[in-house]
């Protein structure tokens, strides 16, 4: 098994130059490759394939620097669709998508594209830009009645606010369900988008890198059942893990155009046994506790964004925008409720929940983490203006 993982990354002059002169016969003395190789690689070594083979070529977003190249053959097309086709959410012909990922660089929004056009569902494309303002968004859905809507977490929250502020209804009647992507939906987040919207929410965990690897079952779980990838969990010496050990997360794919052997990613994962889901599926479910880099330390207790939205999402009154401030003398939560408005008994509440859970003082206050006009304006205008008409006095 662990052969053909070798043999397709041996395809691109990267692993051939990175491999070169090393005993391969033992799948454990392998280096990782790392975040920072992928990043300083020429665009064209990642290749796996002959360029005559190429669908599209993307980029990680950049944020902690240098992007990476990512290459996608035809065939990887194929997979990626059928990957989102034969998940749970079983997309038909009779489905419209709504899709709000960006198709600038990134590669979700096209993998949801890919399975539109492999299952012959309707696509509609508002990918985030000045055009498709929450309120143009929800516009389109009154007029469209979409079946499914794709976003990110914090999107979809965003517009549910925008939705209150506008006096609109959500769910529209069609919407059976939504997937989300780009961000960690702990189990707490997922059960409050449910609410919040009113449909299943199902998830496609996945990176530019190495495509889109799994799809929540309705269960919510990511089944380790993608047979074009392989996952294993290592501690930061890299021995492996067992079952119920957080630890760093490897992946090795067999993406054609531009394959991957033992990438640590630098995410946090956890993989636990499979067979008790009871959604169908036995394969082992692999539980993501998001980017090594992103966790709190409160007197001497670590906890991962995974922890604290498990936490935020479970507070009486779940706010529409949040984010902790830390610094070595407080603990700050900033947030912004649903409707706009500031109850202080209720602040009081949120403070001593957070104290309780976090083991130390929080201070929560009340801001426009997102400008409250941008929630109400319509779409802008983007196209350049040859006459300006001005009326005279
Ligand atoms: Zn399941």
């Amino acid at each position: 098994l662990k052969e053909k993982f070798l043999q397709a990354a041996l395809k691109s002059d990267f692993y051939k130059k990175k491999l070169d002169g090393l005993r391969l016969d033992h799948w454990e003395e392998i280096p990782f490759t790392t975040k920072k190789e992928l990043r300083e690689a020429e665009a064209y070594s990642l290749l796996g394939t002959d360029i005559a083979n190429i669908a599209t070529y993307h980029e990680t977003s950049g944020t902690t620097g240098k992007p990476t190249s990512c290459w996608y053959s035809h065939a990887d097309v194929m997979r990626e669709a059928k990957n989102l086709i034969d998940s749970d959410v079983a997309l038909n012909e009779n489905d419209l998508v709504l899709n709000r990922f960006t198709f600038t660089v990134a590669v979700a929004s096209f993998i949801f594209y890919w399975a539109c056009q492999q299952a012959r569902a309707g696509h509609i494309c508002l990918a985030k830009s000045a055009v498709s303002t929450p309120s143009r968004v929800l516009d389109v859905m009154m007029r469209t009645n979409p079946s499914i809507l794709v976003d990110i977490a914090y999107e979809l929250e965003r517009l549910a606010g925008a939705a209150k502020r506008l006096g609109l209804t959500i769910p529209n009647a069609n919407l059976r369900a939504i997937w989300v992507a780009g961000e960690m939906v702990p189990p707490a987040r997922k059960k409050w988008l449910e609410k919040l919207w009113g449909v299943p929410v199902f998830g496609l965990f996945g990176t530019t890198e190495t495509g889109g690897l799994f799809v929540t079952c309705k269960n919510g779980h990511f089944h380790l059942d993608n047979p074009n990838v392989f996952v294993e969990v290592v501690d930061d010496e890299g021995r492996p893990l067992g079952f119920n050990e957080r630890g760093n997360f490897v992946i090795s794919t067999l993406r054609e155009g531009m394959p991957v052997l033992r990438y640590a990613n630098e995410d946090l994962v956890e993989i636990r046994e499979g067979t008790e889901c009871g959604c169908g599926r036995t394969e082992p479910i692999l539980i993501h506790y998001g980017r090594k880099e992103d966790f709190m330390e409160v007197n001497g207790r670590i906890f991962t964004l995974y922890d604290l939205m498990n936490i935020v999402y479970e507070l009486p009154d779940v706010p529409m925008a949040w984010r902790f401030h830390v610094s070595n003398q407080d603990l700050k939560f900033e947030y912004q409720t649903y409707d706009g408005t500031v109850d202080d008994p209720k602040r009081t509440e949120m403070e001593a929940i957070l104290r309780d859970k976090l083991g130390c003082k929080v201070q929560a206050y009340h801001s426009e983490i997102i400008p409250e006009a941008s929630l109400v304006q319509p779409s802008a205008l983007t196209k350049f203006a040859y006459l300006i008409r001005q009326s005279r006095q």
